[in-house]
């Protein structure tokens, strides 16, 4: 391998620069040509492909969102898309490749990979729904960001002695809003993993808060889960409280990334190329303990994470 090429595919998510630096930064510093490609695969396919030196990664450690660009390109799913990847890899020199994104992004590269180009895979998306690694990048800071705002929305909320219901992100998974119920004291939290009952899960709850005295209530609901408005208007005509729904939606994908998120992203951008200078090929590198660890593409791919139950009866035992 001479030439390493990265891209950021899916979702944008906060850290993907950090992981872009030190993935440009390692392949250098090991003598490689490093290439990015802009747009995900899109770019790959359009040659939309540029020269990287130590100095295109400067002053990006600490921006959201990624140089690169990223994108979906349902061309890409399709055996011409990846021929014609593969061509554009061929032509340009590009003889291994770094890919920051979710599970779609890494069965791009496995179909890469299966043509020849050694594929390298790492986890950015802020829903942490990817089920090899205990951390995604992006995912820290989705969650800070979310809290912050949650936080604003208590003091109002307590002001007023009203029901927010708060919808945040985290496409089917719900770590997101599991610890973002945790961290900002809701009273309920839904997940999509939990089939959830209005009476049980949100009326119930509410009722024997207020026995205690409690007038305002903090409502946490995942996206896709059930309207929050809507769960809204059905809190206010139940119980009297107003009640008012904010989603928090793309805001929560933006921003400076936290600590966490520099940190894994940096990391696991080393251990790509320290893979790749190993001879060590089509790998997906992921965050397990305080370990950055790697696994086959396949395996990755395969593997199931779920939500931590024993978490989901904390939440409620301590939101009375
Ligand atoms: P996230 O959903 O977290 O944003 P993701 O990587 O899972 O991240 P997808 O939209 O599923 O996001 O996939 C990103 C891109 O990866 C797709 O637009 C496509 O170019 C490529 N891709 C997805 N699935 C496949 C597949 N089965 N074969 C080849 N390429 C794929």
């Amino acid at each position: 391998i001479k030439t390493i090429g990265v891209l950021t595919s899916g979702g944008d998510a906060p850290g993907m620069n950090a992981a872009v630096r030190a993935i440009v930064r390692a392949g250098i510093s090991k003598g490689y040509r490093m290439m990015g490609i802009q747009r995900g695969y899109n770019g790959l396919i359009n040659g939309e492909v540029y020269e990287m030196n130590v100095r295109s990664v400067s002053e990006i450690i600490h921006r959201g969102g990624t140089i690169l660009y990223t994108a979906r390109c349902l061309e890409f799913k399709t055996k011409e898309g990846q021929a014609k990847g593969l061509a554009r890899c061929k032509e340009l020199g590009i003889d291994a490749l770094v890919v920051i994104g979710g599970d779609g992004s890494f069965m791009g590269a496995r179909a890469l990979a299966n043509q020849g180009i050694p594929c390298i895979g790492l986890p950015g998306t802020i829903d942490n729904d990817i089920a090899c690694s205990e951390y995604t990048i992006g995912y820290d800071t989705a969650m800070n960001t979310a809290v912050e705002a949650i936080d604003k929305l208590r003091d109002t909320t307590q002001s007023h002695d009203r029901c927010s219901v708060v919808e945040v992100m985290g496409h089917h998974a719900g770590y997101i809003a599991l610890n973002v119920g945790i961290a900002t004291g809701a009273v309920a939290v839904l997940l999509p993993e939990i089939p959830f009952d209005f009476e049980r899960d949100i009326l119930e709850r509410m009722r024997q808060t207020q026995v205690t005295g409690k007038k305002h209530f903090i409502i946490i609901v995942s996206e896709g889960v059930v309207g929050a408005q809507e769960l809204a208007n059905q809190i206010q005509a139940a119980t009297g409280v107003d009640s008012r729904a904010t989603v928090l939606g793309h805001i929560q994908r933006g921003g400076s990334p936290t600590v966490r998120d520099r940190v894994n992203a940096s990391l696991m951008g080393y251990h790509a190329i320290d893979l790749l200078d190993k001879g060590i090929y089509n790998r997906v590198v992921a965050v397990s303990g305080d370990k950055i660890v790697d696994y086959d593409v396949n395996v990755a791919l395969s593997m199931h994470k779920t939500i931590d139950r024993d978490m989901i009866e904390i939440a409620k035992a301590i939101s009375i």
